[in-house]
Parts: structure tokens; sequence; C-alpha cells
């Protein structure tokens, strides 16, 4: 590997810039497995592995930047929400955290359903051989073309989430000779973002049918007097990346409550409510999130208590988790292109990918940690910015961390929890190619979405 020459990093104690960091670790080797995916670790030479592969090899064979995807960590994720749920709940894995054929096999044959929000979705979905019954179509603006086609397939339910839609999808179902299972998506005034939550005047978003000024309660009762449509219970989602339960709490308080009202206005008892997805992950080594077995407790306590306070029998629970899933399974890897130290603030680490691979650091200043893959070192710590090859000073990957101080160029970086909205956000912008995303398994690595080409972009391009 060929170590070009740089002046040295400036010493993370020698400089204050500002940032989100803290201290660097005691040991920039070590492996958080908070933030890395189950088998990820280190060989005998330092070298990252996963799945007993190490990465340089990875890197050889598939190129980078790619995702590397551990499915055993998918798959035992994925078995923890079904069982902690057990057989009076339904997951519903949310498919825009990252989707593909082999992720929907996998959720199939673990025992849990699938959120799509777009005819692609539902495509890769049914193609894999998902069964419709088992799909929930989402969305604040499916075309009537996806509705029609998303009720002849005959999936479980569609999630119906403005008056129009109502009409709409029950004009369509009527038409096909069908009759819909829906859910009526509602914004209970609650809004949840990783460590808080605000429950005022959320409702002030494009998503859902406000409760408040009974909306809600209009929606469900003109849903019920439509033919093609079987109204099968409420649908509230309050947000993402959530640690904090009680943003939860208020939302069932207020699902119930609508329940209630429905029950005392037309004498029937919805028989499901779904609460949605958006439980928080492991980005770096400040987050805590909680295990599924321990939100399943929760959730099922908190809607069994409301449901109890309200004399209703309690309804089956669904929830939607995606990033929850899929998110701490894959890491990205990238090669250092360029180590630019920038004396008093930080050292800029170039790599070969960047927003189009990673959005969420641009889009919603996320935190990610990294960490030299290729080898281990024992460096002094540089405060380092991970940035990519874009045409944009906004184009950061990892806003700040620590990187051993002899990193150069030819290194490989990992960057982990990127299995959720990275894959599934990547764009091409500059003609850059997107990643492939290449799955790891009991010592066998294979593509499952393969790396783009310019011959992939040029066949688009029919001026
Ligand atoms: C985005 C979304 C989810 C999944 O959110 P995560 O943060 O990935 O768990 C679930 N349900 C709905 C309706 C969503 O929009």
């Amino acid at each position: 590997m060929s170590r070009s020459a740089h002046p040295a990093g400036p010493r993370y104690a020698d400089v204050l810039p500002e940032g989100h960091y803290s201290a660097p670790p005691a040991d920039l080797n070590a492996l958080d497995p908070k933030v890395w995916a189950r088998t990820v670790g280190r060989d005998e030479h330092g070298v990252l592995t996963v799945g007993g592969i190490d990465v340089k090899q990875l890197a050889e064979e598939f190129g980078t930047p790619a995702y590397i995807l551990d499915e055993a960590d998918f798959r035992a994720r994925a078995r923890a929400w079904r069982t902690a749920f057990g057989s009076d709940a339904d997951v519903f894995y949310a498919g825009k955290a990252f989707l593909s054929r082999a992720v929907v096999r996998w959720l199939h044959e673990e025992g849990l359903n699938l959120d799509v929000c777009s005819g692609g979705e539902l495509a890769t979905a049914l193609s894999a051989g998902m069964p419709a019954d088992r799909i929930a179509f989402h969305g604040n603006n499916k075309s009537p073309a996806e509705i029609e086609r998303a009720v002849r397939a005959g999936v479980g339910r569609i999630v119906l989430d403005s008056f129009q839609e109502i009409v709409r999808v029950a004009h369509i179902a009527q038409s096909l000779g069908k009759r819909q299972r829906v859910q009526i998506r509602i914004t209970v005034g609650v809004e949840a973002h990783t460590h808080e939550f605000i429950a005022t005047a959320h409702e002030d978003q494009k998503f859902g049918i406000p409760l408040a000024g009974g909306q809600a309660a209009e929606a469900v009762r003109r849903a019920l007097q439509l033919d093609g449509l079987e109204v099968i219970g409420i649908h509230s989602h309050i947000g993402s990346q959530i640690f904090d339960m009680s943003g939860f709490e208020v939302a069932a308080h207020r699902v119930v409550g609508l329940l209630r009202e429905i029950r005392d206005e037309h004498g029937i008892e919805l028989p499901e409510i779904d609460l949605g997805g958006g439980l928080g992950i492991a980005y770096t080594s400040d987050d805590d999130p909680r295990e599924p077995h321990e939100i399943a407790k929760a959730l099922t306590e908190i809607v069994t208590r409301e449901c109890e306070a309200a004399r209703l029998s309690t309804p089956r629970i669904s929830v939607e988790p995606g990033r929850a899933i899929v998110g701490p399974t894959a890491f990205t890897l990238y090669e250092v292109g360029t180590v630019k130290p920038l004396e008093g603030l930080r050292t800029y680490v170039s790599v070969d990918g960047g927003m189009s691979d990673n959005i969420r650091t641009a889009l919603y200043d996320a935190e990610y940690s990294v960490a030299l893959a290729s080898r281990s070192s024992d460096a002094e710590p540089m405060l380092c910015r991970v940035v990519g090859k874009h045409c944009e000073s906004g184009d950061i990957v990892v806003r700040d961390a620590f990187l051993p101080g002899d990193l150069a160029p030819g290194d490989l970086i990992a960057v982990p929890a990127t299995g959720a909205y990275c894959r599934s956000m990547a764009s091409n912008y500059n003609h850059v190619p997107r990643p492939p995303v290449v799955v790891v398994d009991g010592g066998g690595a294979r593509v499952i979405v393969r790396r783009e080409t310019e011959e992939d972009l040029l066949r688009l391009d029919v001026g």
C-alpha cells in the first residue's frame, strides 16, 4: 500500500474546533458492538472482518465504495422483533429503509410482513415472492395506477392518508369487485425524534389525518360508509430514531381514545392498531437503543392499559421497524483518496463515495462513526472529517470522528450503521454510479444489488 508523505495531522489536544465530538476513544482499534454488525471483528493482523472475511479481500473482489451487509445479523434482528411481539402482533419491516429481493426473501422466511410505499417497492416485494396479504401499502399520494395494482394483487392493507384517498381507494376496489382492507393513518399531535418528543401542534405535516378538530373521526365515519372498504384499524407513526417510549405512550393514549369514540358512535371495535416504526439505533457509542423485547413489552403494556381504561378489548398491534432491523447490519467500505490536515481545525479525509451513497449527514445532520479497516494502528488519534468526492462542501459522511494519525491514501475505512436509508436514498449526483450491496454470510460473500456502471447511466440518456 502506498503511503504518500504528508504533514502530521493536528493533534486533538491542540485544537478545539466546533463539532459534536467528545474525547477520542481509549482504543481507536476497538469496535463497539453497539454500532457494528454482529459478526464484525478484527483478525490477528488487525484487519476488519465480517462473517469471517477480511475487508481487503472484499475491496479487491467487489471494489469500493461498497455496502457490506451481514445476513446473519439481519436475520437475527428480524427474528428478535418477530419473537418479541409473538403471535398476537404483526411486525412489518419498512421497506423504504432498504429493499431488495434478497431482503424480501429473508423477511418471508423469518415470518415478517412488509411495508411498501410505491409501485417500485410493491413490484420488488411481489417479484421476490412476498405473499400479497403480508404487504401493507403506505404513502400520502399513491397514484390511481399504484392503488389499482395493489388492490388487484390483494395487498393485506392499504393505509389511507387523506379524505380524497379514502374515496379513491373505495372507488377502485369497488370497480374491481373487491373490498379492500384499510387502516386510516392519523396524526395524534406527537412528533418524536431521537431523545425528545413534542406533544403539541405537530399536525403541521403532510402525512395522516389530524385527530384534532374531529377530522380523524370524520375520516372513519366516511370510510365506514363505503362498500369498497373494510376498515380494520387506525395507524400512527410518530417519527424516527426514537429512544424514548413516552411519545408512543401519548400516541397510544390518543389512538385508543379514537377507538373508544368509534365504538361509542358506531357500535364497533376496530380490531387493529398500528403504532408505526421509528425505533432508534446506535450510530455512535453515545446512543443507547432498546432491545426489541423491551420495546414489545412497553408497547403491549401501554396499549393494554389504555384499552382496559377505555373498556375496549385489546386490538391486535402492529409495528413497522425499518432502521432498527437493517440499520446496524451494514457498513460502508471506502478507500481513502486524500488526507488533508488543516492546522488548528481538523483533517479532511476524502473517500471514493460521499453524499451519493450516504445523504443522511447532509440531509439530517446525522452522526456516524468510522474506523480504519484495512489495518490497526497505534498512532495518535487525529480529529477528522470524512468527506466525499462530490462538488459540494456539505458532502460530509462523518462530521467529526477520530482516526489514527498515520492514516494515508489507500487505507480502507468503514462507516458502520449504514444499512438503513443509505442505499435506498442513494443518488447519481455528479454521475457517480451507486455502490453495490454485498452480503456476507457464513464465510461467503455475494452481491445482492450490483454496482451501477457508467453504461447503466448512459442507457437512460437517450437524447
Ligand atoms: C419510515 C416509516 C417507518 C419506518 O421507520 P424507521 O425509522 O425506519 O423504523 C414505519 N412506518 C411508516 C409509516 C414510515 O413512514
